[in-house]
């Protein structure tokens, strides 16, 4: 039996609405999902109802994901799990991060303005569905759209990514912090796609071993963008420091065409086991 403990709704920038998850899950013969949205707990409660109501036992893993400041070039990204939006400490910084993401956005269209990109916040509201959880990835396929960008890629390189002209950053929590702040939250952090620090293995070795020390319960390693031999070596990197081997697709729909829930591109396949791993390193209540 296999879960996936990593996927995107259009509460944050997935194509689904929440209450889909739980569906294609099911569909894919996962007995436990958790639904991870950017800097939102927003979709649980509709995720949790439908996983409910399809009465298979379906289990339901609260979640989200918040990117962080980190080592390396590429940012980091932190899963946070058994969190619910209780008006706990986590959910509390969740409204900041969302306030500062409104924020950027409407600096994001200005600056685009500036370099002679006459984009429509409207479109990019739109293409997100609605005003809340609007993300780069809504304004690149608005570029695309325009025919101002080739592809979702092409826009984060000549305008929206680190580095580039239209690059402006957001409030980012540092991991330490959201490893504290899912702690005192009744939850458990984890390291997203570890490989996207961009960082040599001796620098994601003492990357991982300090996140260890500040309380992270897990790393990504089963991730399913990854090849077989990045997760074994991503698995033996756990291993090393204790740390629970946690998995998931990353699933957006359409904004990631080739990555399913529950088997990521085909061949990904997480134990129902580390679920139980993970409730096991939750803080005693
Ligand atoms: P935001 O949270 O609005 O700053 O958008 C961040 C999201 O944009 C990430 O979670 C990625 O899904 C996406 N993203 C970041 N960099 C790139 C890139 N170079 N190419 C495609 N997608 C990217
Ligand atoms: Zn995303
Ligand atoms: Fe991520
Ligand atoms: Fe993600």
């Amino acid at each position: 039996m296999v879960i996936d403990l990593h996927t995107h709704s259009t509460v944050s920038d997935g194509s689904d609405p929440p209450e889909r998850i739980p569906e294609l899950a099911a569909a894919a013969g996962c007995t436990a999902v958790a639904l991870t949205d950017h800097d939102s707990l927003g979709g649980l409660p509709a995720a949790r109802r439908r996983a409910d109501e399809l009465g298979l036992g379906l289990t339901l893993v609260p979640g989200c994901e918040l990117s962080c400041r980190g080592p390396g070039s590429g940012g980091m990204h932190v899963l946070v799990y058994f969190v619910e939006d209780d008006g706990g400490p986590l959910a509390a910084e969740l409204v900041h991060l969302r306030d500062d993401r409104r924020t950027r956005n409407e600096r994001l269209v200005a600056r685009l303005h500036e370099l002679g990109v006459p984009i429509a916040f409207d479109d990019v509201v739109a293409q997100a569905g609605g005003s809340e959880g609007v993300g780069r990835p809504h304004f690149a396929a608005v570029l695309v759209r325009m025919g101002i960008a080739e592809s979702i890629d092409d826009a984060f390189t000549r305008y929206l990514g680190a580095g580039a002209p239209g690059y402006v950053p957001k409030a980012r929590l540092e991991g330490p912090e959201v490893a504290h702040l899912a702690a005192l939250s009744g939850g458990v952090a984890v390291l997203a796609h570890p490989l996207s620090l961009g960082l040599e293995p001796p620098a994601l070795e003492a990357s991982v071993a300090e996140l260890a020390a500040a309380g992270f319960v897990g790393i990504e390693a089963l991730y399913g963008n990854y090849r077989p031999e990045e997760r074994q070596a991503l698995t033996r990197l756990a291993h090393r420091h204790g740390l629970v081997v946690t998995g998931g697709s990353d699933y957006h729909g359409t904004s990631k065409p080739d990555l399913a829930v529950g088997t990521g591109r085909g061949d990904l396949s997480v134990p129902e086991q580390v679920l139980d791993d993970l409730a096991g390193r939750r803080p005693a209540a």
